[in-house]
């Protein structure tokens, strides 16, 4: 029996189907070896928007209504291009580009098509979809929306089989895969939870050999992470997110008899010798959910999550730097990666300016989530903190303009910091913002107010170099050593490493 509501909706994307067929066909540009047409990838793309093509608001509109009526958490953009797929195997059509996005594959159309992929993997993507329509802002999922997740996919396949299980395994794997961060889900591991026991992953695996596979690659990483919030090997470290903090500011970490972890998701952009005494971490971040960022770089180098003692962060600065918007020549320079444009309530918010998917655009985006996960995890890790970031646009973007985070915020100049030896290597200017949890921490390096010449104040004292003549990547990135023993002594200051 099929209901008439039923019977409705698959009438509404039926029709919605021919009509996107009719536009389709009627931008092609010719025909195929086997007769097919040819389809260039931009009238697909302006489709899914709504834009270019006649007629084409109005099929975005209808898909958008089917969309909703008949494929509850399926997008337009992925059933246009699972159409796409169907008719290119039927060879009616050849279309240059095949989106390679991830969710793209394996979204089972209104006829209940879904033959690309594994199940478990359309389970994910099901799942992420309904994930995804409920997120905060800093892709954050409340544990109450965690029950309309649940709702909203119980009808898989594979849950009828094996049971509701699977959907924690799979937001589990959304918090490594996707940076989903999942409300208590992650904070409860350390006070209970059955995640926390091997052999209820292994009863899951044992379910079925098709579970397996994925059950024990997230159960490997799940356990990894509640591992490495237990004990303590007694060393402390002081954690350098993403910042190329240079030999000064490692020495002056070694001179408060402590040891740094530098982590990046790239290699050549770390310390390479471990002999004085730092350890390195190559971590995705963009990829763990914040919730878990210190467990997976305690993983990443053998350590404790207790001994990271104080954080220092340095988002990827290179998107939020003037030279975006500048028309000159250079690193980093020309690209526009902000609208720059764009105004909010009379400030300019320095959005992402291209689409998702694009290169320049999601460079922008990952330093947007980086920047404001780096923020806010410091902010709730209570352990001494401080973020840098030379003065440019990140104190624009909205995450950075709430009142608690502001009133964090300082303004230094480099250098004012450098010692001699390293005014001497390249005596960078380099104003920038700090914002630190340290209500204590007073600026001062040698001028006094960690300022050059500002207020009538003193000025460094060098002859300073622009950065843009500075072509070695270490000077360019690194943090004077004193400011770093600054923030150090300043957190000792405050009792922060009393019982550490
Ligand atoms: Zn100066």
């Amino acid at each position: 029996m099929v209901s008439l509501a039923a019977w409705r909706r698959k009438a509404l994307a039926r029709r919605t189907e021919a009509r996107l067929a009719e536009v389709v066909y009627n931008q092609s540009t010719g025909q195929g070896k086997r007769g097919e047409a040819l389809v260039e990838a931009g009238v697909i793309t302006q489709l899914v928007r709504g834009t270019g093509v006649k007629g084409a608001a109005a099929v975005a509109k209808q898909m958008q209504r089917a969309a909703k009526a008949a494929l509850g958490t399926v997008s337009v953009a992925d059933w246009v291009w699972a159409w796409v797929r169907t008719e290119q195997k039927k060879n009616r059509l050849t279309c240059a580009i095949q989106r390679a996005a991830p969710g793209g594959a394996g979204i089972p159309s209104w006829r209940g098509e879904n033959s690309e992929l594994d199940e478990w993997t359309a389970y994910v993507t099901l799942v992420r979809r309904a994930v995804e329509r409920r997120l905060t802002g800093n892709r954050r999922l409340a544990r109450g929306k965690v029950e309309e997740v649940r709702q909203a996919t119980k009808g898989a396949q594979l849950v009828k089989r094996y049971g509701t299980d699977l959907l924690r395994v799979a937001l589990w794997q959304l918090t490594y895969e996707a940076a989903v961060t999942i409300d208590q889900i992650e904070t409860s591991a350390t006070v209970g939870g059955q995640w926390q026991d091997p052999a209820w992953w292994g009863g899951l695996a044992d379910a079925a050999s098709e579970l397996a596979g994925p059950v024990g690659k997230v159960a490997s990483v799940v356990l990894a992470w509640v591992a490495a919030r237990t004990g303590s090997q007694g060393s402390t470290y002081v954690v350098h997110w993403c910042s190329g903090i240079g030999a000064g500011a490692r020495r002056a970490v070694r001179e408060a008899g402590m040891r740094t972890i530098e982590v990046d998701c790239n290699r050549r952009l770390l310390h390479r010798s471990a002999a004085d005494s730092a350890k390195v971490a190559v971590v995705d971040l963009a990829k763990v959910a914040g919730g878990w960022w210190r467990e997976a770089i305690a993983v990443a180098t053998a350590t404790k999550v207790q001994d990271q003692v104080a954080h220092i962060g340095g988002p990827p600065c290179a998107t939020f730097a003037h030279s975006d918007a500048s028309n000159r020549r250079g690193e980093h320079s020309h690209y526009n990666k902000r609208d720059h444009q764009a105004v909010v309530k009379g400030v300019r918010t320095r959005p992402p300016a291209h689409p998702i998917g694009s290169k320049h655009g999601d460079e922008a985006r990952e330093a947007d989530y980086l920047a404001w996960t780096m923020v806010t995890m410091m902010m709730s890790w209570g352990r001494p903190w401080m973020l840098e970031n030379p003065v440019g646009y990140l104190q624009f973007r909205p995450y950075m303009t709430v009142a608690k985070i502001v009133r964090t915020r300082r303004r230094i100049d480099y250098c004012a910091y450098w010692s001699d030896e390293e005014a001497n290597e390249a005596a960078i200017h380099k104003p920038t913002y700090i914002w630190t949890g340290l209500r204590n921490w007073k600026m001062k390096g040698r001028t006094g107010n960690g300022r050059c010449g500002w207020d009538q104040g003193p000025d460094c004292g060098w002859e300073h170099i622009s950065l843009e003549k500075v072509k070695n990547p270490r000077l360019r990135n690194r943090h004077p050593q004193s400011l770093i023993a600054e923030f150090l002594q300043a957190a000792a200051d405050s009792g922060a490493f009393a019982n550490a």
